[in-house]
């Protein structure tokens, strides 16, 4: 999974929207939807939604005009079979895929310090990037806040569920040559510039 900031960064970049099924989530969990109070169980414990409420809204939110000419989907796919109606989905649509490699106890770090700004979703770090001002943000002065399921018990839970369910997929790209791994322990800007380079079109390991 891309960190929200590296994932915006992108998508402003190439003029697409960023599509991340949690950020639906907490949306949906936030605003007391159907579909958040049917998610909800699932985040707050660290499991994954199941995939047909998953599908669902994400082909929803694909089939909307400003993704009609590309998108950046960020956790997403996070399984097998979602990987499946993704490419269903796509047809010969080009998917280039970015996989961002992190050592599990560094994710912990990083989750268990993560700050988001309530206001204009800016990023900090307990740990790595403190705002000036503790609990608020350097950029706009709003609320920092801390997600609801980056405790201790449900990043490890969260872990577990990407090793049983989501590892899997680096193999299933691989196959298909489309595959791309990027140190994701480098610094952010390190990080970026990998991702693009990626993107080249001449580093494309399959036409499309
Ligand atoms: P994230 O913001 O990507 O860390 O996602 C937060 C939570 O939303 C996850 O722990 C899952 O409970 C749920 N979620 C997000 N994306 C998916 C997905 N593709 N499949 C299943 N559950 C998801």
């Amino acid at each position: 999974a891309l960190p929200i900031s590296q994932a915006v960064r992108l998508s402003k970049e190439l003029s697409i929207p960023h599509i991340s099924t949690g950020d639906l989530f907490r949306e949906n969990i936030s605003k007391d939807t159907e579909l958040g109070k049917k998610a909800k169980s699932y985040t707050n414990e660290g499991k994954l939604v199941p995939d047909e409420i998953v599908l669902q809204m994400l082909f929803d939110r694909v089939s909307r005009p400003d993704a009609a000419n590309g998108y950046l989907l960020d956790g997403f796919p996070r399984t097998i079979p979602q990987a499946e109606a993704l490419d269903k989905q796509l047809g010969a649509t080009k998917l280039i895929v970015l996989d961002l490699e992190v050592p599990d106890d560094t994710i912990l770090k990083r989750a268990l310090g993560r700050l988001t700004c309530g206001s204009c979703g800016e990023m900090f770090n307990h740990h790595f990037s403190p705002p000036k001002k503790e609990g608020i943000c350097d950029k706009c002065r709003g609320e920092l806040k801390k997600r609801a399921d980056d405790t201790l018990e449900v990043i490890q839970e969260r872990l577990r569920v990407y090793h049983e369910q989501t590892k899997p997929l680096e193999s299933f790209y691989e196959k298909k040559g489309l595959l791309h791994r990027v140190d994701g322990t480098q610094s952010p800007d390190l990080v970026y510039q990998s991702l693009l380079e990626k993107l080249k079109p001449e580093n494309q390991k399959r036409g499309g």
